[in-house]
């Protein structure tokens, strides 16, 4: 199916989101992810597709992603992304994933790596704009105070009490301390983690050392970004 470029959003300096609308309705359930190819010429060893989560929520009728741009050193295809203009299209195939919510009503700690926030940001808005109790902890790592979707999160956590978002900053990371300083009770809530690929496996190694049962942690991994 196509998808058409309706807005660009710049999130951070270095983080924008591309909204599209899909040709035909589309389904998914805010966490999963898209595969999307855009063809180009140069294209470079990493090809012509990828995959990204849709960060928006169902209720929005959109796709969006949202990314980091890494300048010069960056793909052919995100270089391609980045100079799309309105109008213009992108392919995609499969919506997949299981880095969804089971319960809701359970009690849930999001850990977020940087652009790790995408799936997060589905889920939250499309709780939220379904007026559903958010009992959600969000341990949010970044490298600086450049922190993506940080109005929209904050609105969300205005209107509802049981959301809280905690910032982690550089040099300091989420690691077994930081959890244990805002998560009261561990063996309660679920944990999802979602992030580069180092930091993601490292803190389920972290999880499941606090004695976390594995059915307790799901992961996301991101391919591509170094740990935060
Ligand atoms: C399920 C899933 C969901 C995802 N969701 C998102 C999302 O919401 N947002 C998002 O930004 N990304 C997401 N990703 C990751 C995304 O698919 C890309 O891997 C990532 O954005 C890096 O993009 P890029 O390869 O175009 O590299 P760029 O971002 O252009 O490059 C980043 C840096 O990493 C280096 N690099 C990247 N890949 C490689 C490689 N394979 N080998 C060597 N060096 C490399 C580049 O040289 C550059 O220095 C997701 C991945 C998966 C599997």
């Amino acid at each position: 199916m196509k998808l058409q470029l309706v807005e660009k959003k710049q999130e951070t300096p270095d983080v924008t989101s591309f909204i599209f609308t899909p040709q035909e309705p589309l389904t998914w359930v805010p966490g999963q992810f898209l595969h999307y190819v855009l063809h180009h010429e140069p294209t470079d060893e990493r090809g012509s597709d990828r995959w990204f989560t849709n960060s928006a929520a169902p209720f929005e009728n959109n796709v969006r992603i949202t990314t980091r741009f890494a300048g010069e050193k960056g793909s052919s295809f995100k270089k391609k992304l980045f100079s799309l203009k309105e109008g213009e299209e992108i392919e995609i195939s499969l919506t997949e994933g299981d880095f969804t919510l089971d319960d809701p009503s359970q009690k849930h700690v999001f850990i977020a790596g940087g652009i790790g926030i995408t799936p997060f940001r589905s889920m939250l808005t499309q709780l939220a704009y379904d007026k559903k109790p958010i009992n959600v902890t969000l341990l949010y790592a970044n490298r600086d105070e450049q922190v993506v979707y940080k109005e929209e999160l904050e609105e969300v956590a205005k209107n509802n009490p049981s959301f809280t978002i905690h910032y982690i900053f550089s040099p300091e990371h989420i690691d077994e301390e930081k959890i244990t300083q805002h998560i009261p009770d561990i063996h309660t809530p679920i944990f999802y983690v979602s992030g580069p690929e180092p930091m993601v496996d490292a803190l389920g190694e972290t999880l499941k050392k606090m004695g976390i049962a594995q059915d307790h942690i799901k992961q996301d991994w991101f391919p591509g970004y170094p740990a935060e």
